[in-house]
């Protein structure tokens, strides 16, 4: 079994939308993630993207869409010399009650279980704390919170209880510095 790096979207690769991604031409990979998942692509690490995208459950765009601009980011990042190796998405509302948003489980596990990955090798980096309780909530390793997207702003925030021991990264690029180190 291989164990992950866990990467939120948005906000961590690409720019957080404050109304949301709800196009392809509302999506701005950044450089640094270009960078780092190039590193994380030559390492044995299975990289997955986990994104909550409750723009679909409000009605903002379908899943069809939402299905796109994941496939189209692939792609992308493919042409960039970056391997991904699962998207795994919540389409649902704060109040769905799913089991898949973020802060729950959810999406992690159903990627370790179809993945065949081994949780507690795993990282989980997001830039919101919901990111990292999810993490911790699913079993992995190490969890960090980058300063990317809502990052800066979630910093400022309490740091719920139920992370784990958190690292705090000025960005993916630092954060996948430190720990393939
Ligand atoms: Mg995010």
């Amino acid at each position: 079994m291989q164990s992950a790096f866990f990467l939120d979207r948005d906000g961590v690769i690409i720019e957080n939308r404050p109304q949301y991604v709800r196009a392809w031409e509302d999506v701005a990979i950044f450089d640094q993630a270009v960078r780092a998942l190039k590193k994380l692509s030559a390492s044995p690490y299975r990289i997955v993207l986990v994104t909550n995208q409750a723009a679909v459950g409000k009605g903002i765009l379908s899943l069809d869409q939402a299905e796109y601009i994941n496939h189209q980011l692939c792609i992308r990042l493919q042409e960039l010399g970056c391997r991904v190796d699962g998207v795994y998405m919540c389409p649902h509302t704060p109040d769905a009650g799913c089991a898949c948003r973020k802060p729950k489980p959810g999406l992690l596990l159903q990627a370790a279980a179809e993945l065949g990955i081994q949780l507690s090798g795993s990282h989980m980096i997001g830039d919101a704390w919901s990111d990292l309780q999810a993490g911790f909530a699913a079993g992995v390793a190490a969890t960090a919170l980058v300063r990317t997207g809502r990052g800066s702003a979630q910093e400022l925030l309490p740091r719920p209880g139920d992370i784990g021991v958190a690292a705090v990264f000025n960005s993916l690029a630092d954060a996948v510095d430190a720990w393939l180190a």
